[in-house]
């Protein structure tokens, strides 16, 4: 667990870092989707019979609440920069960045596939690393496009994309606390 939250800081860090390089929206939003991950799983995968008081449950949903408003941040710069294209086109080759992310989601998998076979927190996690995985690959493509066709819309249609599916997931874990308590941030 501690490795594979190592190993997300560092490639959100490093994906944070060529966002502010290359102008790259979709590794903005990439490396912010995979800090709200340490947030989310920090929670979520707290052994069974430990720490499940009210400061805990309160903690999770401050962290969802936080996550649904950086996922709104990040749609509305999405949305933004597809309405007004900024003039220089996120360098292509800085997105190739998103490996590491992909490297990240990649650990994180494995690390989870052992606990995944008894626990549904682990399961609905591992799924989550998939999924991502697929979304980074489509970036990778993305940027191949870019390079080869100059579309502006590609890289900002990419961070609205997995803004959206960060924020779907935050609201949907907050709209399952809501109806059935705290206990759905804790069941095994
Ligand atoms: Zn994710």
């Amino acid at each position: 667990m501690a490795l594979a939250a190592v190993i997300t800081v560092v490639a959100g860090g490093v994906e944070l870092f060529a966002s502010r390089a290359s102008g790259s929206l979709f590794l903005l939003a990439d490396a912010v989707h995979l800090l709200a991950h340490l947030g989310i799983f920090l929670v979520l995968l707290i052994p069974p019979g430990r720490l499940h008081g009210t400061s805990e449950d309160l903690g999770a949903v401050a962290v969802l609440g936080i996550i649904v408003a950086v996922a709104g941040w990040v749609l509305w710069l999405s949305v933004d920069h597809l309405l007004h294209p900024p003039e220089e086109l996120p360098n292509p080759a800085a997105m190739l960045v998103a490996l590491f992310g992909l490297a990240a989601n990649t650990c994180s998998a494995l690390l989870f596939r052992r606990p995944a076979e008894t626990h549904f927190s682990f399961r609905a996690a591992l799924a989550h690393e998939l999924s991502d995985g697929g979304m980074t690959l489509a970036g990778l493509v993305g940027a191949g496009c870019i390079s080869l066709f100059g579309w502006h819309w590609v890289d900002p249609t990419l961070s609205l994309v997995i803004g959206g599916w960060l924020g779907v997931w935050a609201v949907r874990l907050l709209v399952r606390r809501a109806l059935r308590g705290p206990e759905v941030f804790f069941e095994h």
